[in-house]
């Protein structure tokens, strides 16, 4: 069959294709461990899913203005500014269903045919997908073990330029669980500035962060509010992904143009999850803090037993729910060692799902039981001795 030649370069999420496989085995009665798909496992606070329940008793099901009800962009102005330490207006919030059309929409704003994209490799892959929908060429940085998993700033140097249109970061990051250091985030501003381009700044993990440690947004530094979208969301720090309920932030005028693209594909966001959203900003954090406190148990128990396994180091992430340890020591390709520990019981994903610098490492979810953690821990020690 045809297809338009647009969509060519896309290809299924490698969790997904690892999820399959692990529930072909599964329904062979092989038990696996879950460490491949990137979402918390925690329900969704009790106060936000009544909120959602309300709303719909109430008969909040219908259509809504397309970039979002007035008080949730209010909401939302109001609780990002101040974690970042900016002003927002509320018309420069776009609330969509999910975090994902929040990287679509703008890219296709703004990203002409033949533009180039800078982003980060090992990066998340719908990156890459939107940038070939749009047209855009895309330009890869390689990033740093020993430095965060920041950019390797020599390579972003070299490829920045007067073709640039657009520079995606990530902070914390997926898949890696770096954070960018405050002086990489100024070098990559200055460079943004001096070329003229935007700056996609995806901050969905923002909220989770440990051992008290902040990530900055490149937005709050001078000259960048005016050429920076920030990408955030509630699927991550509210442990509600299938509420489908993201949020960008950018000029007024940008959008204006995303609002556009939203009336005329997805139309609207959910009433009723944007009601839920409102609750999960002004109602109390003590579960988000919570989460975090169990996820930094977490990390700690994956982190030091990754460590003590022969082949393998591992970086303490700063934030997110992934550990990216280096496997470089084991002889083995990432792909080839996924596929092993999978038939070990457990389910993780290669690090070159996230690109050609992937390549030597795994991705490893640790948004599970410390009991389940220990177990995968047993099981991977098993698997490197055979
Ligand atoms: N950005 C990153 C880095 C992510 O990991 C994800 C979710 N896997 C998203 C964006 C998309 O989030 P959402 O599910 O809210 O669309």
């Amino acid at each position: 069959m045809a297809f338009a030649h647009r969509t060519d370069h896309l290809r299924p999420e490698g969790a997904y294709q690892v999820l399959a496989r692990a529930q072909e085995l599964e329904a062979t009665g092989k038990d696996i461990i879950h460490l491949e798909i990137g979402e918390p496992d925690f329900r969704t606070p009790q106060n936000i899913s009544q909120a959602g329940i309300d709303a719909i008793r109430a008969g909040q099901t219908r259509y809504n203005p397309p970039s979002g009800l007035p008080q949730l962009r209010q909401a939302i102005a109001d609780f990002a500014g101040k974690q970042r330490g900016i002003q927002i207006e509320p018309k420069q919030v776009v609330v969509g269903p999910g975090a994902k059309p929040i990287l679509f929409f703008p890219t296709l704003a703004l990203v002409n045919p033949g533009d180039e994209v800078i982003f980060p490799d090992p990066g998340f892959p719908t990156y890459e997908a939107m940038i070939g929908i749009a047209g855009g060429i895309p330009r890869p940085v390689p990033l740093r073990e020993e430095n965060h998993f920041s950019f390797d700033l020599k390579a972003f140097d070299a490829l920045v330029g007067k073709k640039t249109r657009l520079i995606i970061l990530n902070s914390p990051s997926n898949p890696t669980g770096g954070a960018i250091p405050i002086d990489d985030l100024r070098h990559i501003a200055k460079a943004a500035i001096a070329n003229d381009c935007w700056v996609l700044s995806d901050e969905i993990y923002s909220h989770l962060l440990y051992d008290g440690q902040s990530a900055p947004s490149i937005a709050a530094l001078p000259g960048m509010r005016e050429r920076t979208i920030i990408l955030d969301g509630f699927s991550k720090t509210y442990a509600m992904t299938g509420w489908r309920l993201g949020f960008g932030i950018m000029p007024e005028a940008l959008a204006d143009r995303v609002g556009l693209l939203l009336t005329h594909s997805v139309g609207c966001t959910a009433h009723f999850t944007q009601l839920a959203g409102i609750e999960a900003l002004i109602g109390p954090q003590d579960d988000v803090s919570k989460m975090v406190e169990q996820y930094q148990r977490r990390r700690d128990l994956l982190v030091d037993g990754l460590n003590d396994l022969p082949g393998i180091t591992c970086q303490k992430p700063q934030g997110a729910f992934y550990a990216f340890p280096n496997i470089r020591g084991t002889g083995r390709t990432s792909g080839d060692l996924a596929t092993h520990l999978l038939e070990h019981g457990i389910a993780v994903l290669p690090g070159s799902a996230f690109g050609r610098n992937g390549e030597g490492y795994l991705r490893l979810v640790f948004a599970n039981s410390l009991e389940n953690l220990s177990r995968a821990l047993e099981r991977m020690r098993m698997a490197l001795l055979s």
